[in-house]
């Protein structure tokens, strides 16, 4: 059995990897039980990632009903080079990836300086955000059955596996339009208004994971959209934008557009 993960990029051998979803999760990351306070969020990687998820929880515990969705939470585990999850080993190369026999967001934090040295996002925080809210909208896909759905046989602009990748930039972006009324188990606001800069930061990480920018700019080879699995700079910064303006599930059908 190939078990399928889904990832922020497409430019990775390890798409597919070979594990029986039946082994179930292996949480080996590392405890986050210092991630106490949003100090530590803005001080610590592995602590932003913690908030992320949380933001995400709390976000689509409410919208996912709303949508029909029969919502649990996803669980995110950080690791450092290699970690065992339900779709397999895996290691850092990958980049942040999801895996849906687990319902678990892997993430391996040291891609946050590839993001910034390699790939040109900026270093903003919700440039980092942004790939785990993109995470967590495979989380969606995976509960309301649309990435069950999508033909992933095919490449390219226009096909189904860009328009998973898109919807959940699209996800992404929802987050975001929701972010500052997102709230932890005790009421609390978890994060402050985003500024024009925040939304900058995230559209510049949208842009940096991008088809064509990686085949031109950072493997410095020719584009060749008929090979794209996540969609170009373009379309990926233009569904996010379409999620953050939005602000609705209903606003990223990317399945239901003649073109994306
Ligand atoms: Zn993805």
């Amino acid at each position: 059995m190939i078990v399928v993960i889904y990832t922020l990029m497409g430019n990775n051998p390890l798409d597919l990897l070979g594990g029986a979803a039946s082994q179930g999760p292996a949480a080996q990351g590392s405890s986050l039980e210092h991630c106490l306070t949003g100090a530590d969020a803005n001080e610590r990687d592995d602590c932003l990632v913690q908030a992320t998820v949380e933001s995400a929880d709390s976000l689509w515990e409410r919208l996912g009903p709303e949508a029909g969705i029969d919502f649990v939470v996803a669980q995110g585990v950080i690791f450092d080079q290699s970690v065992q999850t339900g779709c397999g080993a895996a290691t850092s190369d990958i980049g942040p990836f999801y895996c849906p026999a687990d319902m678990t967001l892997y993430v391996d934090v040291s891609f946050f300086d590839a993001l910034s040295s390699q790939y040109g996002a900026d270093d903003g925080q919700l440039a980092k955000m942004y790939v785990v809210a993109h995470e967590y909208g495979h989380h969606i896909q995976h509960l309301d059955g649309t990435m069950q759905a999508a033909d992933r046989t095919r490449t390219g602009p226009q096909s189904d596996g860009v328009r998973l990748e898109l919807q959940a930039d699209c996800y992404a972006g929802v987050w975001a339009h929701h972010a500052a009324n997102t709230t932890d188990e005790n009421g609390n606001a978890m994060l402050m208004p985003l500024s024009s800069a925040d939304i900058a930061s995230a559209l510049s990480a949208a842009s940096a994971v991008g088809d064509d920018h990686i085949q031109r700019e950072v493997a410095d080879g020719p584009v060749r959209p008929e090979t794209w699995t996540h969609g170009s700079s373009e379309q990926r910064a233009a569904w996010f934008t379409t999620g953050y303006e939005q602000g609705t599930v209903a606003a990223c059908d990317t399945f239901s557009v003649p073109e994306v």
